[in-house]
């Protein structure tokens, strides 16, 4: 996805803001820097690219919380030794907006460097514990007009898909996967933000279809969840979520399903607003498993899980591809990133790996297509490193298909599987 329009990143004025006209908006630049002169490959914060005519598109705008005040977060970005950045900050007081990084350039803000490659990454100011407090009408509303000229310019379908959280990025790896980030957390209200974009989601209906989208009703469908130092937990006040919580059997007395990061022993998941083992989000999309009375289960993570859905309640007819194990596999691994196979590197670059999750879907199970395409790798080390190939993206014959998978995306080899519609 190629914008023919877009001027080279050398045409480009260096700093400026990109925003949209009227917003208040302004260019602080985040660290790029080394932090070691005896390393050339340790430095911070940010990777140069051109965006989108290097190849490398941009498909996703992602959400963060900040966890820290705003202006912690911009110094965090403008010190190279954080090796962290955003492309913006939000502020929760009255929306205003600092760009750090150029959207051409690759910020690192996901925890996944293959979505970094493909990404804009948003951090708006607060504490997800305290939710509401932080996420403000002035910065949602700024939030809302930075996102869409970003879609705009970038041709980001304005869906759930594509305008997507933290939280919602997989791991790397197996051992990274627990660690992975869950901003910006319950409290963000989806349904609001998208009536924002101006692209609706959907609202409760009955339907038979094989796909279904989680909406339920931000103020009024109110769930539990507790806030956890160590073992001593505190109930969060009772407060409209974004959150729809998955059980192993029809029943709401029945253990929340557990995800095996975050549940190695196999016990069941929790209401800890840092467990997202058994939560459905707003906006979400998964494929229909079964029903029994008012209760439907859907397949997430490798199982069916099931969620108290009286008609018309907490979900809507959805719609996409519908992808299967190929037959004659008895299972199928799952991947966090895109990432080429290890002969389409030329020899002058170091192939990232690539590594199945823990995870893996058995013969049957059915999960909804995001996006198709071939896998790729960036490949970009300081400007100048002396690195031969340094700013190249590699294209594999590999192709993958994102699917929408628990409480965050993955990947599954197309070699691998079935797209059934
Ligand atoms: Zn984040």
């Amino acid at each position: 996805m190629l914008i023919g329009s877009e001027p080279s990143a050398a045409a480009r004025p260096a700093h400026e803001a990109e925003c949209p006209v009227g917003l208040a908006c302004r260019f602080a630049p985040a660290a790029y820097a080394r932090t070691d002169p005896s390393d050339p490959d340790a430095y911070g914060d940010y990777d140069r690219a051109d965006r989108p005519r290097d190849g490398d598109d941009i498909r996703y705008i992602v959400i963060h919380d900040t966890e820290e005040s705003y202006d912690s977060a911009i110094a965090r970005f403008q010190d190279p030794h954080s090796g962290v950045s955003a492309h913006y900050v939000i502020r929760s007081s009255d929306g205003q907006v600092t760009q750090l990084v150029h959207t051409w350039d690759i910020a690192h803000h996901a925890g996944n460097y293959w979505f970094n490659m493909h990404s804009l990454g948003i951090e708006h100011e607060g504490v997800l514990v305290d939710g509401a407090r932080w996420y403000t009408e002035a910065m949602y509303q700024a939030s809302a007009r930075l996102v869409r000229y970003l879609a705009a310019r970038y041709h980001i379908p304005l869906d759930r898909e594509h305008i997507l959280s933290h939280e919602e990025i997989p791991g790397l790896t197996p051992g990274g996967v627990a660690g992975m980030h869950y901003d910006p957390g319950p409290y963000w209200d989806w349904a609001h933000y998208f009536d924002l974009l101006g692209a609706p989601l959907p609202t409760a209906g009955v339907s038979a279809a094989p796909v279904l989208t989680i909406v339920p009703r931000f103020d009024i469908d109110i769930e539990p969840l507790r806030s956890c130092v160590g073992e001593a937990c505190t109930d969060l006040p009772p407060q409209g979520s974004n959150v729809v919580y998955l059980h192993t059997e029809p029943r709401a007395d029945a253990p929340l399903v557990g995800d095996p990061a975050l549940h190695p022993d196999g016990s069941p998941g929790t209401t800890r607003v840092a467990d997202w083992s058994a939560r459905a989000v707003t906006g979400q999309s998964f494929v229909v498993a079964g029903r029994s009375g008012e209760w439907t289960a859907i397949w997430f993570g490798g199982r069916p899980a099931w969620l108290d859905d009286p008609p018309g309640r907490v979900s809507a007819p959805g719609h996409g591809a519908l992808i299967t194990p190929r037959p004659g596999r008895s299972a199928i691994p799952v991947y966090g990133a895109a990432y080429p196979e290890d002969s389409a590197y030329p020899p002058t670059i170091p192939a990232a790996a690539v590594v199945p999750l823990r995870y893996t879907i058995p013969a049957g199970q059915v999960y909804l297509g995001v996006e198709r395409g071939f896998a790729d790798y960036y490949y970009a080390r300081f400007d100048s490193a002396d690195a031969q190939d340094n700013h190249t993206l590699v294209v594999g014959d590999r192709r993958l298909v994102e699917i929408s998978f628990n409480h965050r995306r993955a990947f599954v080899d197309a070699a691998d599987v079935l797209i059934l519609r």
